[in-house]
């Protein structure tokens, strides 16, 4: 087996869609956000974005039936077939019990579990000054340290940057509590099944990426051998 099928895990504001996206250029798999789905989905004011939207908003999971059956159709599908990054998805042990399934049916299995490491305190402050730009949420800015050129104008694209509605710091607090409760146990979870690798999500985003990179590398050679 060569593919690469690996999950970001981390807390909300670790990093996790910033490293995706240059993941996803260097090994050349899909990103596959639960996030920016679900946020596609409320733009479009479908019956699920609606429904998800109470539960975003609240800082709350969105239930398990409606998140599973929209990755697992996604990582079946024909551009996850060499592997994929999964970002936001599974955020507790029923969803990662479910991904394992589904891999073992299609013969497939987790590469490994990256998990980005960051304390509540930095958190708060990455997650309350983060923008968005409106037409591509990979485009990603901090208020402080990574301000765009222009005040709320993407450098990419030239749309204007906004702030996630769940970005306010009354929910912020509540997605910090949903993650200690429910998604941290996962880290045990990989360490278990001796999957997980560790690090420290504090550094400089470019020192970060060096070393997963490095690290998912080795693991594609792995996979080689
Ligand atoms: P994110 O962009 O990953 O921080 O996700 C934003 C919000 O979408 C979360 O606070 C949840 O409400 C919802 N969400 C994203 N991924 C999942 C998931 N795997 N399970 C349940 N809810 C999710």
């Amino acid at each position: 087996m060569s593919e690469l099928n690996l999950i970001l895990l981390g807390p909300p504001g670790a990093g996790k869609g910033t490293q995706a996206e240059r993941l996803r250029e260097d090994f050349t798999l899909p990103h596959i956000s639960t996030g920016d789905m679900l946020r596609a989905e409320v733009t479009q004011g479908s019956d699920l974005g609606r429904e998800a939207k109470r539960y975003m908003d609240a800082g709350d999971l969105v239930p398990d039936e409606v998140i599973i059956s929209m990755i697992i159709k996604r990582v079946e599908g024909p551009d996850a077939a060499e592997g994929f990054l999964l970002d936001g998805f599974p955020r507790n042990e029923q969803q990662a019990d479910a991904l394992a399934e589904a891999l073992t049916g299609l013969g497939r299995r987790l590469s490994a579990a990256l998990l980005i490491e960051v304390g509540d305190d930095e958190l708060v402050r990455r997650l309350a000054g983060r923008r968005v730009c409106v037409k591509n949420p990979s485009h990603i800015y901090h208020v402080e340290f990574d301000p765009p050129k222009h005040e709320d104008v993407c450098d990419q694209d030239g749309s204007r940057l906004i702030q996630r509605d769940d970005d306010k710091e009354e929910t912020i607090r509540r997605r910090l509590q949903v993650y200690h409760s429910q998604t941290e146990p996962l880290i045990d979870y990989y360490d278990r099944a001796g999957q997980l690798r560790r690090f420290d999500g504090t550094r400089d985003p470019d020192e970060v990426h060096a070393r997963i990179r490095a690290t998912v590398a080795a693991l594609r050679l792995e996979e080689k051998l």
